[in-house]
Formats: structure tokens, sequence, C-alpha cells
């Protein structure tokens, strides 16, 4: 099995600096996988020619991520054969099918969870389950984390079923990463787990609201809730 490589970066920074090479992101992510001559690489980081985030709006800046993205998966697989020992012979056997975004379009809701949320493990009366995820925020070449006060508090806060439910459009639910959010609150509940816990929800509530033929704006959140529990999904209620 090949060493690990240094995943503080400073060996590829080192080697880097040595051919005048430079990589967009600090630090890389470079994990043994359940298949032992398979390792996982998460190392590229995308931006526009301003310096700003890339705009998944934008199909032209979509294009540009694709193409520099590859250039980054070929330049530091290039770094990885050549510097880092056990990997000289390795080959790529998949990268991403498509360009992924983090963080682009999302509804205004009847609440935008917040950053602050996160940070203090707010709680609602609308629980529709838990995000135990802190705030990772990508910045220019490197991503900064806040959490919240652990062990001094239960480390995760309540995501409200208002957040899912848009300000101005009738009959329609928005779960996952465009769910109503703050860039910051986004930046912790954009994670899987959270989306899952929207994902329930949002059926959960489609469901009721056409049994009782209503507007999910306006179904009993309780009904919800039991729906949700019976069905084994965590509200967080027993914890302060
Ligand atoms: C590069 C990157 C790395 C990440 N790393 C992690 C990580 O390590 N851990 C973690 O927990 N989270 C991570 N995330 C965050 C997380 O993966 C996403 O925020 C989350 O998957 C979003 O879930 P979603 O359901 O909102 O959207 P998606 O998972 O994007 O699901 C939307 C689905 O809808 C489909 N779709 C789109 N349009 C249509 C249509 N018109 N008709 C039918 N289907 C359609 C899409 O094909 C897609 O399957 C990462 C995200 C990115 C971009």
């Amino acid at each position: 099995m090949p060493a690990a490589p240094d995943p503080s970066g400073e060996r590829r920074q080192q080697a880097a600096e040595r051919r005048g090479e430079t990589f967009p992101r600090r630090g890389a992510i470079v994990r043994p996988q359940k298949n032992p001559i398979e390792w996982r690489v998460n190392v590229t980081q995308l931006g526009s020619a301003n310096g700003r985030a890339l705009d998944g709006t934008d199909a032209a800046a979509l294009s540009a991520g694709e193409t520099e993205g590859r250039r980054q998966i070929v330049a530091f697989f290039d770094f990885l054969r050549r510097e880092v020992p056990g990997f000289d012979r390795s080959y790529i056997v998949d990268i991403p099918p498509q360009i992924g975004i983090r963080e682009t379009r999302r509804i205004e809701g009847l609440y935008q969870l917040s950053g602050e949320d996160v940070l203090s493990c707010a709680s609602f009366p609308d629980t529709i389950g838990v995000n135990g995820w802190p705030l990772e925020k990508h910045v220019a070449g490197d991503v900064e984390w806040d959490w919240p006060d652990i062990p001094g508090s239960r480390g995760f806060n309540h995501l409200p079923y208002r957040m899912l439910i848009p300000q101005e459009v009738d009959n329609l639910l928005v779960a996952g990463r465009c769910a109503s959010m703050t860039h910051e609150g986004q930046s912790a509940a954009r994670v899987s787990g959270a989306c899952f816990v929207m994902g329930e929800a949002a059926g959960t509530a489609a469901h009721l609201a056409l049994a009782a033929s209503q507007n999910p704006a306006d179904i009993v959140v309780n009904d919800l809730q039991a729906a949700l529990e019976k069905n084994g999904v965590y509200l967080g209620k027993d914890v302060q």
C-alpha cells in the first residue's frame, strides 16, 4: 500500500515551489478506500477568472470550470506519481462525470437558516430533523471551519420546516442545498446528512398536503413531526 501523502499539503507546496508550480487549494484530502489499491483524492478548487467563486448559473462558467477541473486533476496526479512514494505506477480509475457546485441558487423561504443558528445549535418548534455539521466555508485556496461549542452544547441544530417553503410560490417544497439558508447556514446544512433530512420531510409533507387537499405551508406541523418520528427521524427535541 502506498505511504499516505502529507495531508497538510506541505510536501506538495515544497515540490510545487521547486518546479514553479502552483496548486489552487492548499490542503489535499487523499484517503485509502475499502479496496486497498484505491485512494480517493479531493484536491481541486475552482473559481472564476476574477477570483470569485464559480457562478453555477452561468453555462460558460460551468464549461470553463469543467476544463479547469480536469487540468487540476492532471497536474495533481502528475505530482502524486512524481513525488509520493508508492504512487509512481498509479493510474486514474475515475473522475467525476460532471462539475459539482456546492452553492448556487436558493429559495427565500419562510425561514432562512443562518450561520448563527448552526453555531448556537438553534431549536425550532417546527423541527424536521437535525444538522450536526459545522460551518464549512470554502474560501480562495482553503477551507475554513467554525464549530459550535462542543462539549458545551449539544452539537447540532434543528432544521425548521419553514426553510423548505418558498415565500411566494404555493404548492412547492424545496429540499437540499437550494433550501432557504444564508451563505453561512448553507455552508453547513448543504451536506448530505441535512439534505437527507430535508428530503424525507419534503416527501412526507407533500403526502400530508395531498391527503388533506392543503397547501404544504398549511399542513399541521405536529402531524408532520409525528409521521417523521414514526419513520425513525430524529427530531432532536430531547436534548436542549
Ligand atoms: C464537490 C462537492 C463535494 C462535496 N463533498 C461533500 C462531502 O464530502 N460530504 C457531504 O456530506 N456533502 C458533500 N457535498 C455536498 C452535498 O453532496 C450536496 O450539497 C448534496 O448532495 C446536495 O443534495 P441535493 O439533493 O440538494 O442535490 P443533488 O444531490 O445534486 O441532487 C439533485 C438531483 O436532481 C437531479 N436532477 C436535476 N435536474 C433534474 C430534472 N430536471 N429532472 C430530474 N432530475 C433532475 C440531479 O441529476 C441530481 O441527481 C459536496 C458537494 C460538492 C459539489
